[in-house]
């Protein structure tokens, strides 16, 4: 693998190297790294402590969290630090959850569930709480809804998408006002990480208030790509990460409204509005905020230009191999990203001819790591299990050069031939 932030200018290429799994995780600028420095060195301390140094702590936190949240069209208070991605779809999935179910409860809305109450016993009652997600969420949200069906016996429904793994809003509409009252939450990604696919989140908030159920959207993939307006599309709670979009790994938000019912999974010192209690990453906070207004300022000069490079991509693959087929929405889709399938050839086989011929990309789902699993959007798009494990993902944060995809192109030829693609 190319030496990741020695050359952000360049993709992070080194040796050779074409990185085009940026979806992953991306490299750190030296920006980001200089800003980041100074509160693991000189400016150390707590930023809860009374002293001089603990309040310049506090300072550098609060202006990172001023920052990060304008990013986003939120506000400051707004912001919950967390470890990443996953923790932020945890807390939101659960906490929410949790907290909405415990005043169904009080309402009598809902059967008096306890821990470790059977499925048979709850769904006996008919009076289950509900989650609402879509099919193709990342695990963090997939799996948390699943725990909350395990141990309280909530009841998950999965909205289905089309064949571009666009929600079927008719189908969201029905599902919540199914039965609004016991609905908890709507969970919907903004973007997808396995094809690129951008929801329209507006119409999914606007279904979920109007039957009175906050919404939460997973912008881990879309944060620093597109546009974000938190409080504008009314968002109760929304979940980014920082490796992303330029951040070390291990640091992420949740960011989520003061009026959003929500319980915390950590106890501890109450750090963060009570919802993450422990010691704040003051560097990490620093880093968050400068690296997401590194990416928004690149994106506002060169988005178009990474679209159409993307597009060119997109357009050079097929043209080269007929078998091959986009995944996604041919239009509405993250700038930087382009997926397929090649029937006739396994993901994993072309994954590692790929990284032989110099070309580092993925299947698509970054985070089933060491298990070489179908990826589950294909699945739910309706493709075969035998068509969805020939997945192909190539993302890229900076536009490709006619070189980049002539190689890249290239490469995915011989690799089909060498790989018994006629
Ligand atoms: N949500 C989505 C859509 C993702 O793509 C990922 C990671 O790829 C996550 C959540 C998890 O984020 P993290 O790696 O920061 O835990």
């Amino acid at each position: 693998m190319s030496e990741p932030g020695s050359e952000r200018d360049g993709d992070g290429r080194t040796g050779g190297e074409l990185y085009l799994d940026a979806a992953s995780t991306e490299p750190v600028s030296r920006d980001v790294i200089d800003a980041m420095l100074p509160f693991m060195t000189d400016a150390y301390a707590n930023p809860a402590s009374v002293h001089r140094a603990g309040k310049t702590a506090a300072q550098a936190l609060d202006a990172a969290r001023r920052s990060f949240a304008a990013n986003l069209g939120a506000r400051p208070d707004d912001v919950i630090f967390t470890s990443g991605g996953t923790e932020s779809d945890n807390l939101a999935v659960k906490g929410i959850a949790l907290a909405r179910m415990e005043r169904m409860r009080r309402d009598g809305v809902v059967s008096d569930l306890l821990l470790g109450t059977s499925r048979a016993e709850s769904a006996a009652s008919g009076r289950r709480p509900r989650i609402v997600i879509s099919a193709v969420e990342h695990p963090a949200v997939a799996e948390s809804a699943a725990w909350l069906e395990r141990f309280f016996g909530f009841d998950v429904v999965r909205v289905p998408v089309d064949d571009a793994a666009r929600i079927d809003l008719d189908a969201l509409k029905r599902a919540v006002d199914v039965d609004p009252e016991r609905t908890a939450l709507v969970s919907v990604m903004l973007a997808n990480n396995e094809v690129g696919t951008i929801q329209p989140v507006e119409d999914v908030v606007r279904i979920a208030h109007a039957a009175g159920v906050p919404a939460h959207v997973d912008a881990v993939q879309a944060a620093g790509q597109v546009p974000i307006r938190m409080r504008e599309w009314g968002v109760d709670a929304l979940s980014v990460s920082g490796h992303k979009f330029g951040t070390p790994k291990g640091l992420g938000a949740l960011l989520v409204r003061g009026s959003t019912p929500i319980e915390p999974l950590l106890s501890g010192g109450g750090q963060e509005r009570g919802l993450r209690s422990g010691t704040q990453n003051v560097a990490g906070a620093v880093g968050l905020a400068i690296a997401l207004d590194e990416s928004i300022a690149f994106m506002r000069e060169h988005a178009a230009e990474l679209i159409a490079s993307r597009d060119r991509l997109i357009q050079a693959v097929l043209d080269a191999v007929p078998q091959a087929r986009l995944t996604g929405d041919p239009r509405n889709r993250l700038p930087g990203h382009a997926s397929f399938i090649f029937p006739g050839v396994t993901g994993e086989a072309l994954l590692v001819d790929l990284d032989a011929r110099g070309i580092e990309c993925s299947s698509g789902s970054a985070c089933a790591v060491g298990r070489h699993e179908i990826p589950p959007t294909l699945l739910a798009m309706g493709l075969e299990p035998s068509i969805a494990k020939s997945a192909l993902r190539l993302t890229f944060r900076r536009p490709l050069s006619d070189d980049d995809i002539n190689r890249t192109v290239s490469a995915i030829r011989r690799s089909c031939t060498a790989l018994g693609l006629r």
